[in-house]
């Protein structure tokens, strides 16, 4: 099996929660032709982004969370897109961590699924700034579990800035599936969503046996479903076994090998029979998730060590409204705060959870 190379990176071994790094953070020669810029240990917007060299023109695979994260990858590949300009970014899916750097990479076309260039405005970058405001503002609300919601938030916002940042939307969309081929190095885009989110797609490089998966793989860390149904992240995660890749890049997290996707599909399976069987109890979505994560049986399972394991609440609602559970009445984007807001109540439980910062007060 080939193995990747580290070649830059900040001079650090801790995350930006704090964390001690997992792995080493920076860009990674896969193939002569494929690299991968890895964030450790792929919490919140520690998002990986992908780079191919095509000989004289280069893809770019998403652009990260904000300015400072787009720029820490333009630095660590100045050398190769020196010699191979960007041609084109392709972004995985909406989610502001995998496009909020579009503006740095020039006039050059930006490719999504339909699916996603519809569903780009959903998180306005002036969203977060105005979330990081007020979560120091709800920290001191001791009602409801609002001063959750402020430490969980602030504390998800504290390593980034959300400033500057200027939603490019892509502007050259597909269905389906589509090749771009540059310089005879073909290109597979294939769409996957809805899963993830409503627009997700993966990015084959099949002369060199690589796969950028974007967030249909989570390594190490809690897979979390905001569109769904989750048997199309299923069908994606056996379409990423199915590739045979030697490298797949997640979008959070080291390299996946085909254990670890074999593990996150092991984990959709595990929570749907077990929240399914808490329904049948009359839990809620609330309920069942909170039981389920603090669960003996749970707790031995190789995903009570993934970080975040507090996405279950967010998991377990999805499949609630998928099984017919009438969905949260309140707008989108209140709706997502007050799962932010049971989130962060879980999380307070979990205190040996990772990132520690967002599960200890
Ligand atoms: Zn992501």
């Amino acid at each position: 099996m080939p193995t990747a190379r580290w070649l830059n990176g900040p001079d650090r071994n801790v995350t930006c929660f704090g964390e001690t790094a997992k792995y080493r953070e920076g860009l990674y020669r896969l193939t002569s032709k494929t690299y991968a810029w890895m964030v450790p240990n792929g919490a919140w917007g520690e998002t990986n982004f992908g780079l191919i060299d095509c000989g004289g023109r280069s893809v770019v695979i998403d652009t990260g969370w904000d300015l400072h994260c787009a720029r820490a990858f333009l630095g660590g590949a100045a050398e190769i897109l020196a010699r191979s300009p960007v041609h084109s970014v392709i972004n995985t899916h909406a989610d502001g961590d995998h496009c909020w750097g579009n503006q740095l990479f020039g006039d050059v076309p930006i490719i999504a699924t339909h699916a996603c260039i519809g569903h780009m405005h959903h998180i306005e970058p002036g969203s977060m700034r105005l979330l990081g405001r007020a979560a120091q503002v709800m920290k001191r609300v001791p009602v409801a579990g609002i001063d959750i919601l402020g430490h969980y938030a602030s504390a998800m916002v504290a390593p980034y800035d959300f400033s500057g940042i200027r939603l490019v939307t892509p502007n050259q969309g597909f269905s389906g599936e589509t090749t771009i081929t540059i310089n005879g190095i073909e290109i597979i885009l294939m769409e996957v969503g809805p899963a993830h989110t409503p627009g997700d797609a993966m990015i084959h490089v099949p002369s060199e046996k690589v796969l950028y998966a974007g967030d249909i793989v989570f390594t190490g860390c809690t897979p979390v479903v905001w569109a769904g149904p989750v048997a199309r992240i299923v069908a994606a995660l056996r379409k990423v076994l199915a590739l045979d890749a030697d490298f797949i890049v997640a979008g959070h997290g080291p390299l996946a090998t085909r254990a670890d996707v074999e593990l996150q599909i092991a984990y959709w399976e595990h929570i749907q029979n077990e929240l399914h069987r808490r329904r049948a109890q009359s839990m809620s979505a609330v309920e069942a998730a909170s039981d389920l994560v603090l669960s003996a049986q749970f707790q031995a399972t190789p995903f009570a060590t993934w970080d975040s394991p507090e996405r279950l609440l967010r998991n377990a609602q999805a499949l609630y409204e998928e099984w017919g559970e009438r969905p949260s009445l309140l707008p989108e984007k209140l709706a997502r705060l007050n799962t932010l807001r049971q989130q962060g109540r879980l999380a307070m439980k979990l205190p040996e959870a990772t990132p520690r910062v967002m599960h200890q007060r």
